[in-house]
């Protein structure tokens, strides 16, 4: 299908984006790396008349540290991550949800901004940021403000985003002593297969291995990415073993409510909840040792 009657506007500024949303809104789209809008607007998912690209916002790209947080430019994009240094060594979690996401091509174009602002369910970034504790911060000419990112999502593909806000950046602490997390996913085939069903988890342990935080959310299995409070709950004060994550994982298994579609039945993603929470709390558990999973 040929895109037609849309207007494009090229922001320069964060300030000619967000005063351009203000105006057009609700028939305004923004865009940054438009691997989802141009499909959803070729595919009718939804139509509108404008479309107000960041893509030369250079300032929204990029990653930097600070003391306490790693602060991601809502334009950087997956294979950005891939590439750095400081995600390597601190986070690798996040590794773990962009390998496999999409192809070598969408990673190049794609944002984490676009994949946490989009909220499709089974996007890959944003369960494992959930239980990274990352929060995403929301610019308009009014105001800034900070959103802790497990009550950003209100349900498919939306979010307590106003119109005029743009996302400028997601901050991620800098995980404590004894920390580890990581993120399971199953799709059914390894290059451009969108997620049947993801967990993520994380957990911090004390001297003796007894879990004193942890965290566990899932993902393409409710309309938003879920952090399972009871899930996290059963482990405090536990030996990080087993025992204790197959508790977890039946509790995960509860909170889910997934549907059944052409990649699968609801059965089977309860089922793979499961064995994918397993899965994130172990390899959790052996970065949390300093262990390579
Ligand atoms: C072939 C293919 C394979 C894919 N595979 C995967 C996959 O494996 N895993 C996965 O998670 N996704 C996948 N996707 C989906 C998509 O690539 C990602 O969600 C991507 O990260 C979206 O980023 P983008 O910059 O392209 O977003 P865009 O398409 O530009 O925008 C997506 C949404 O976010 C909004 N938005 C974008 N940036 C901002 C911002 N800074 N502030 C506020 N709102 C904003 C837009 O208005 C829009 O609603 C795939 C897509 C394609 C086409």
């Amino acid at each position: 299908m040929v895109l037609t009657d849309i207007e494009f506007h090229e922001a320069n500024t964060l300030e000619e984006a967000s005063e351009w949303m203000g105006q057009y809104a609700p028939n305004a789209r923004l865009m940054a790396g438009g691997t989802d809008v141009l499909v959803d607007l070729k595919t009718g998912r939804y139509s509108t008349s404008h479309v107000v690209s960041l893509n030369r916002i250079f300032a929204l790209r990029g990653l930097t540290t600070t003391n306490g947080s790693l602060r991601i430019g809502a334009l950087t994009t997956p294979n950005q991550l891939r590439a750095s240094t400081v995600i390597w060594e601190r986070f690798p979690a996040i590794l773990d949800a962009v390998r496999d996401m999409a192809v070598p091509q969408i990673r190049n174009m794609a944002t984490v901004g676009g994949n946490v602002a989009g909220a499709v369910p089974s996007g890959d970034m944003p369960p494992i940021l959930i239980v990274l504790n990352a929060s995403v911060i929301l610019w308009s000419r009014s105001r800034e403000r900070e959103v802790p990112l497990e009550g950003f999502f209100v349900g498919p593909r939306q979010t307590v985003r106003r119109d005029d806000e743009i996302l400028t950046e997601i901050r991620v602490p800098y995980p404590p002593p004894r920390f580890g997390a990581a993120y399971s996913r199953f799709a059914l085939r390894e290059a451009n297969g969108c997620a049947v069903a993801t967990v993520a988890a994380s957990l911090r342990l004390d001297e003796k291995g007894i879990i004193r935080d942890a965290r566990v959310c899932v993902g393409a299995v409710a309309p938003i990415p879920k952090l399972a409070q009871k899930a996290g709950a059963v482990l405090i004060g536990k030996p990080a073993g087993n025992a204790a994550f197959r508790q977890a994982a039946e509790e995960a298994q509860e909170i889910s409510q997934p549907i059944s579609d052409i990649r699968s039945s609801a059965d089977y993603r309860r089922e793979l909840i499961g064995v994918l929470t397993r899965r994130a709390l172990d390899a959790a558990r052996q970065r949390a040792l300093g262990e390579r999973p």
